[in-house]
């Protein structure tokens, strides 16, 4: 039996990288509870994550429920304007820092109210790229000196709804992302005595690596290439309109990994930004776009998704010192510096909190006798001589041979030639010498490939009321690795490898790929369930992207959400300001196209009729219907 040390609250902070991760907002308490500090101090205020799940429940809100901390929202936002603006003043930088948070990473209008509430003293303004964006935009950005930034495709009510913003006194700025789009808004200029304020997005060769990879280079979607810039220049000199030309804008994708891409991108912009100013246009912002990285699984590497190998300080330094040295040498003004930084300052505000109901455990050891029978097929014999000749020194051959031996006897009995007990024995044999094989394996430094996909084939799975589809879309759909971890009991070692089921019907609905103390990891390690408590887990750094573009898979829709703010004065340090309902299962329906009240009708004809014909009692009957039109307008999620 292995001999452990005591097992601390370091330990599970190591295991699950939390201070990685974390980026100081979350740590684990002495008790062994996770906890946010909104101050990223963990002498200071602090919220335990716990507490405000009992809390929670104490309030008869169903889970799974997104936790908002709002204070890490506001922390983010200061930290990002206060970066730039160190940075700007330590390198005797000209312009100034004008932020815009971009909509489409978190759209919730609490999101939004925080983030332009908590910009107004940096003139922190919004970047939209939708009409309905535009339209939160026009509504929530009422800082004066904020910009207004519009990208995507336009039509032509986008671009007079952006006129609409100027002539309210909005700084809004038109990002020309394709050359057609000029001639719209010359033409809308016609028609307004406000003349609008224009961008143009560049297309940059630098590119990108990583998962976003396609918004940048010369095939990119958006944006002018250098000759459509060129001619977008002629186009507005021959309208007398260059000195509408104030904005010069790329975006190379989102979460780039590698700090180089960034350095290339600003070189390259910085040159075309100099050019545009020496051909006559009077740019006054460099907008950097988006892109600024999560390190998601911890590793601070540039080799995948989940991780970056820079820091924001990192990232606005090369923005700030590289743009600097070339507007210098170009002998051009220092621009004002626009970036879109969305992901890191949205990401770690929220989190899904989830409950643990159950495990699925895939094959168990199951006691077989294996003393040699006369009458067992040659097969059977076998198998049971593997399993009995197993030992430390052949484990991988002897798997391998029972491998070969289990499909056999799967075709055996399909010919007909083994019965159905004895294939259940064989298979037995064949799972209790892999069991075997994990146990032997467990404390080996080097374990062959095809054992290390048997642990993660056999790992119980923990079955969690949640969907993936909804909740972690990213994980699902290009295999990001989000912080995965329990919420309480830390100051115990965990002694279970599990994966992670989700409630959908899908093969998809699983997570299999954990933050590793080397990497990444195909089992989370986790505590054993204990039948008369609840366990929780939780899913952090959601609150970019995973939060709104969840989708409907199995109509589970939008989870119940608390809004949390410290509280230094109340007693548990914090208080729920609010509660927003998740959607009801008539909701997801009507969004389908169902209408609730046609289906509540149609289920109670058919109660009415079997009443009629005696098969059913009235008072029973009223049950059924009350309890039909109870599950409409119920929680779609588990009630567990
Ligand atoms: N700006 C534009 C034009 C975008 O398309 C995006 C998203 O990809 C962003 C900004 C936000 O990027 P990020 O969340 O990586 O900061």
């Amino acid at each position: 039996m292995k001999e452990y040390n005591k097992w601390t609250t370091k330990d599970a902070s190591e295991l699950y990288q939390v201070e990685r991760w974390g980026d100081e907002f979350f740590g684990i308490s002495e008790c062994g509870s996770l906890c946010v500090y909104p101050n990223k101090d963990p002498n200071g205020p602090s919220i335990n994550i716990q507490e405000v799940i009992k809390e929670v429940e104490e309030e008869g809100l169903q889970f799974p429920v997104v936790f908002r901390f709002h204070d890490i929202l506001r922390a983010q936002v200061k930290n990002l304007n206060e970066t730039f603006a160190k940075t700007i003043k330590e390198a005797n930088y000209q312009g100034e820092y004008f932020g815009v948070y971009p909509t489409k990473v978190n759209q919730l209008r609490e999101v939004i109210e925080e983030i332009t509430d908590a910009g107004i003293e940096y003139n922190y303004g919004l970047e939209a790229g939708s009409k309905p964006e535009l339209l939160a935009a026009l509504a929530y950005n009422t800082t004066p000196n904020a910009l207004t930034v519009l990208n995507g495709y336009k039509d032509r009510d986008y671009m007079q709804l952006a006129m609409l913003g100027t002539q309210i006194g909005r700084k809004v700025i038109i990002v020309v992302e394709k050359l057609s789009e000029v001639f719209t808004i010359l033409d809308i200029c016609k028609d307004f005595d406000v003349e609008p304020m224009i961008g143009v997005r560049a297309k940059l060769n630098s590119k990108a690596s990583g998962k976003w990879a396609a918004s940048s280079g010369e095939h990119a979607k958006f944006g002018l290439s250098a000759s459509e810039i060129i001619e977008l220049v002629d186009i507005l000199k021959s309208h007398n309109k260059l000195h509408i030309l104030k904005l010069f804008h790329f975006h190379v994708g989102s979460q780039i990994p590698d700090i180089r891409t960034i350095k290339d991108c600003i070189i390259e912009g910085a040159r075309i930004y100099a050019n545009l100013v020496k051909m006559g246009a009077d740019l006054e912002y460099f907008d950097v776009g988006g892109g600024v990285g999560i390190n998601y699984d911890g590793t601070s590497s540039s080799s995948d998704v989940s991780s970056i190998n820079y820091t924001l300080a990192d990232y606005v330094g090369d923005v700030v010192y590289m743009l600097k040295d070339i507007c210098d040498v170009e002998e051009v003004k220092h621009p004002n510096i626009v970036s879109e930084t969305g992901r890191a300052v949205a990401a770690h505000h929220s989190c899904v909190i989830t409950k643990v109901f159950g495990e699925v455990n895939l094959t168990k050891y199951r006691e077989i006798d294996t003393t040699a029978n006369p009458n067992d097929h040659m097969l059977l014999k076998n198998i049971k001589e593997l399993y009995v000749d197993l030992e430390e020194s052949n484990y991988l051959d002897i798997y391998n041979d029972a491998f070969v031996i289990k499909e056999e006897v799967l075709a055996a009995f399909k010919l007909g030639v083994l019965n159905l007990h004895e294939r259940s024995v064989a298979e037995s044999l064949f799972w209790n010498i892999c069991h075997k094989i994990i146990l032997m394996t467990e404390d080996e430094d080097f374990v062959p490939a095809e054992i290390q996909r048997l642990k993660t084939q056999l790992a119980d799975k923990y079955l969690c009321n949640f969907s993936v589809f909804q909740s972690a879309v990213d994980s699902w759909a290009i295999g990001q690795v989000l912080p995965i971890m329990p919420i309480s009991n830390l100051d115990q070692r965990p002694t279970k490898e599990c994966s992670i089921a989700d409630i959908t019907c899908d093969s998809d609905g699983k997570i299999s790929k954990f933050i590793g103390e080397n990497g990444h990891r195909s089992t989370l390690p986790i505590h054993k369930l204990n039948k008369n408590e609840s366990y929780y887990i939780g899913m952090f750094l959601t609150g970019a992207y995973q939060d709104i573009m969840g989708d409907m898979h199995n109509l589970f829709g939008r989870l119940n959400e608390v809004h949390i703010y410290c509280d230094d004065d109340d007693p548990t340090d914090f208080y729920i300001e609010e509660i927003i309902q998740g959607n009801s299962s008539a909701q997801v329906l009507e969004i389908m196209q169902y209408n609730s009240t046609e289906m509540s009708k149609k289920v109670k004809k058919e109660i009415d009729a079997r009443i009629k014909q005696g098969l059913l009692k009235p008072r029973n009957g009223v049950k059924l219907i009350d309890f039909y039109e109870a599950c409409l307008s119920s929680y779609t999620y588990l009630n567990i």
